[in-house]
């Protein structure tokens, strides 16, 4: 049984610090990674970093059915390497094509050019290495999630015309404080997708029955 935990918003210190990295795998690290995957899946999240759950440690997680068969469906990544491979194209991102998401920027997304070729090392949390070079959207959630280790987030890569954008967004939900979260499965879901209920079901405490969210 794992547990849903709460993820924290923009604004948040521990968003923008470089993640440290995983010295060895003990069972808090276990359980982290298994609260991970589930609270990613009952976020509708096609990946999850530690930070983004409040740990500052080198590891994040991934659900994405088209992984090409280079990787699992579901998998994570303790101290990852990544390596670009396909250079990033310095034109108009498209609209609908190159659209991201963050859970930790709940319900925006805004275009942005990624490489469309990486290759990922690293760990699982058995300690079997990982190895592979990842392509399309796939390429760009590992982007994505490599980029919160290093205290990035999407929204500090827009360039000039949708930065703008996310500036006057960022102004009207006032994400500049530290300590805001939502909580997945019990606050309402911030892009609108319905909760999988049979993540829910796995939940150790439903989220309807904390007292602390
Ligand atoms: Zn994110």
């Amino acid at each position: 049984m794992a547990t849903i935990r709460p993820i924290i918003i923009h604004g948040d210190p521990v968003l923008r610090r470089r993640a440290t990295e995983v010295t060895e795998i003990t069972p808090e690290i276990v359980t982290l990674v298994q609260d991970m995957h589930l609270t990613q899946r009952v976020a509708n999240g096609v990946g999850l970093a530690a930070p983004q759950v409040g740990v500052g440690l080198r590891i994040f997680t991934w659900g994405y059915e088209d992984t090409a068969g280079v990787a699992p469906t579901h998998g994570e990544v303790i101290n990852p390497v990544l390596t670009v491979l396909g250079k990033i194209s310095e034109e108009e991102p498209d609209r609908t094509e190159d659209t991201e998401g963050c859970l930790s920027v709940p319900g925006l997304g805004f275009p942005l050019q990624r490489s469309d070729h990486v290759r990922l090392q690293g760990f699982t949390v058995n300690g079997d290495a990982l190895d592979f070079e990842a392509t399309g959207w796939f390429a760009r959630i590992m982007q994505h999630e490599f980029d919160h280790l290093n205290g990035t987030l999407y929204v500090n890569r827009l360039n000039k015309r949708w930065s703008k954008r996310w500036k006057k967004e960022l102004k009207k939900h006032g994400w500049t404080t530290e300590g805001r979260t939502w909580l997945p499965g019990n606050d309402q879901d911030p892009f609108g997708h319905e909760v999988d209920a049979e993540a829910l079901a796995e939940a150790e405490d439903t989220p309807n029955s904390r007292q602390d969210s």
